[in-house]
Parts: structure tokens; C-alpha cells; sequence
């Protein structure tokens, strides 16, 4: 398969390796937003969150919490973003389900906090009825 990430998995791809069991690998992002962003990925190829068993979901959250608290010491931020991008539309570039890790520090130029965008009378409700039946 033509994906940059399974191509690191398999080692066909050097990466800056930082941690690794059965399920996931992570390393360093090569385009950081700060220096020490770091990316946690299953091993096999899953697109998004949603493809992603829970069993290996599981894994990476553990592994993202472990890679999250190094980074944050090895960088000495304050603040770190964990960060998993579904689809083109919401940013995701390569499509091989992934975790930042973004350290953060005040006045950075990551932007953050979004614009917040009000709903109407009744919206609310409908739309959280409209994903409970969904769930
Ligand atoms: P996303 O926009 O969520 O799909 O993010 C993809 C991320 O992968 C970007 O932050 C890229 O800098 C990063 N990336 C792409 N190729 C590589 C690579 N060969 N090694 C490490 N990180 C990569
Ligand atoms: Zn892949």
C-alpha cells in the first residue's frame, strides 16, 4: 500500500523513532508545530478514529498519555495538545489514522482558542438528540 506511514511501520521509511509496543509506534513529527510534536499511529493501516478497533484505540491512548508526559518534560512547556484529525475536511493530510502531540507554550502561533459559534433556540437539544440515537 502507497501510505508514508505503513512505509515507516515497516521500516522502509526512517522515522525518529520514540516509543513502540504490539500495536502502535510513535515518533517525532518531521513538520513540528513546536519542536518535540510527536505522532502516535497503529501499526496496521486504519483511516480514522472510527476505523480503529478498540483494542488497538486502547493502546495508542496509552501510549499517546506516555509519549504526552515525556514530551512535556523533555520540552519543559506548560501545555500539550492531543490532537487526532478525521477526514480532509478537518485537517487530516495522511490518511492513516494518527495522534499529536503538540507542545505548547503562551504566545506560541498555534491557533488556539477556536472561534466559538452560538446555536439557536432548541438547536442544542435537537442536535444532541439527533447523536444520542446514533450512539
Ligand atoms: P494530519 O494533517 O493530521 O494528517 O497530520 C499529518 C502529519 O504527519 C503532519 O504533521 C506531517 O508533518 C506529518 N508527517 C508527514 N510525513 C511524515 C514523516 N515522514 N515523518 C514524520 N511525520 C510526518
Ligand atoms: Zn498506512
Amino acid at each position: 500500500m502507497d501510505c508514508i506511514f505503513c512505509k515507516i511501520v515497516k521500516g522502509e521509511i526512517p522515522c525518529a523513532k520514540l516509543y513502540e509496543d504490539k500495536n502502535v509506534l510513535s515518533f517525532l513529527d518531521i513538520g513540528p508545530i513546536n519542536k518535540g510534536h510527536a505522532l502516535v499511529i497503529p501499526k496496521k493501516h486504519y483511516v480514522t478514529i472510527i476505523d480503529t478497533p478498540d483494542d488497538v484505540l486502547k493502546d495508542l491512548v496509552t501510549a499517546t498519555k506516555k509519549v504526552t508526559k515525556a514530551v512535556k518534560l523533555a520540552t519543559g512547556v506548560e501545555g500539550v495538545n492531543n490532537l487526532l484529525n478525521n477526514g480532509k475536511a478537518s485537517g487530516q493530510a495522511v490518511f492513516h489514522a494518527h495522534m499529536h502531540i503538540i507542545p505548547r507554550f503562551e504566545g506560541d502561533d498555534f491557533k488556539f482558542p477556536w472561534p466559538a459559534k452560538k446555536y439557536g433556540a432548541g438547536e442544542m437539544e435537537e442536535m444532541r438528540k439527533n447523536i444520542v440515537k446514533l450512539i
